[in-house]
């Protein structure tokens, strides 16, 4: 058996263009489905995929860890940034794919069975509706309590916001002002039953991250989300150090190693590994294994397109430190034609329950998808009240 072909097919989803990826085998009728999407790198990814291509085509689908390993330490640059990360994810979460339809088993299965009867989704504020999410505006803080309501009127139990507003390096007392009146007013139009997250995105220096953190301690937030960058990550364990709030972060890590000093470092309650980032569900399975020894627990990151979630939600089938996956439902109004999807979500709390179709269980449309051909994603970009560069 062979890889003859790796097709990548673009799909402009408005913030973001879901870059698919079909790997080809010599046995008719059987590919597998990946995903490759980074927002705002897309030529390049499309790139490195074609790159990475020249040194599987030929080879044995099935081996898939020989592959990896090929993809990430050969032509002696390896494969751990984003765009190269990103490509191999893709290529990876396609091979499983493979793997499973060749074995006529869901990949969860290939991984040991199942260890839970459902997994518990959680929305963004809007449902994936960019300008809901990103633009409600600090000082709003009714609008955030609307949104919050209307989260819970679609069924979930648990949503995340972006209640902590861009700011400078050090600012007053106003902008932790906003967040606390924001997340006061998600608290009281939901109550204490549902599960409140809030992402700092990293817009926060150490310090204000520090302060923001503090501030909401007395919400009990489910988590608190890249309080400041990953690259000050001593700084992300001080505060996780400082407030009994959960802290979470690793959406833009790549690679175990990468987690491994996260972990190290005591720097979070849950790991946030993106497998269309971190180097696909092999490598995913390798840092969760690893964060299992520290009793820490995973929720994969999820905004992109529907094969990142298949993947999202066969690795969590399989990770018993898993518990909950991030979802968006409402970016494009097309999103449901684009895929057929084997698992089955539950309206009322928003629960997945399993599926039973070989692999990741999906299949693209691909007439639907060449609808959306590529296009330049909506810049989003900060700058602070002085015009300096800042932190979307
Ligand atoms: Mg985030």
């Amino acid at each position: 058996m062979k890889i003859t072909a790796i097709e990548t097919q673009v799909c402009h989803a408005r913030m973001r263009n879901w870059i698919f990826v079909k790997v080809l085998t010599d046995q008719p009728g059987l590919w597998g489905w990946g995903e490759a999407t980074l927002e705002w790198h897309t030529r390049a990814v499309v790139g490195a995929i074609e790159d990475i291509s020249q040194l599987l085509i030929g080879e044995d689908p099935r081996r898939i860890e020989h592959l990896w390993q090929m993809m990430y330490r050969q032509h002696f640059w390896h494969g751990n940034g984003i765009v190269r990360g990103t490509a191999i994810s893709g290529i990876d979460i396609a091979l499983w794919d493979i793997l499973g339809k060749i074995h006529g088993v869901p990949c969860h299965e290939l991984w040991g069975g199942r260890v839970r009867d459902y997994i518990r989704l959680y929305c963004h504020l809007g449902g994936g509706k960019m300008e809901d999410f990103y633009q409600t505006k600090p000082d709003d803080a009714n609008r955030f309590g609307e949104l919050a309501q209307q989260a819970v009127a679609d069924g979930f139990t648990a949503f995340k916001s972006m209640a902590v507003p861009e700011t400078m390096p050090l600012e007053g007392l106003q902008p932790i002002h906003y967040a606390e009146a924001c997340v006061k007013a998600m608290r009281e139009a939901v109550g204490d039953s549902i599960d409140i997250m809030v992402d700092c995105h990293a817009r926060p220096s150490p310090r204000m991250g520090m302060q923001f953190a503090k501030a909401l301690e007395p919400y009990g937030l489910y988590f608190f989300e890249e309080p400041c960058w990953p690259e000050t990550m001593d700084d992300i364990a001080l505060i996780q150090r400082a407030v009994k709030t959960p802290i979470a972060s690793g959406e833009r890590l790549v690679g175990v190693h990468a987690f491994r000093e996260m972990l190290e470092k005591r720097a979070v309650s849950v790991i946030q590994p993106d497998i269309t980032h971190c180097g696909g569900l092999t490598e995913v399975r390798r840092i969760a294994a690893l964060a299992d020894a520290y009793r820490v627990s995973v929720a994969p990151h999820n905004p992109q397109g529907p094969v990142s979630t298949a993947a999202s939600i066969e690795f969590g089938f399989s990770a018993p430190s898993y518990i909950i996956c991030e979802s968006v439902h409402n970016d494009v109004p097309w999103r449901v034609d684009v895929v057929s999807e084997g698992f089955t979500v539950e309206p009322k709390g928003r629960v997945v329950y399993p599926n039973q179709r070989p692999g990741l269980g999906i299949e693209i449309n691909e007439d639907e998808v060449k609808k959306h051909p590529f296009e330049q994603e909506v810049l989003q970009r900060t700058f602070y009240k002085d015009g300096s560069v800042g932190d979307w």
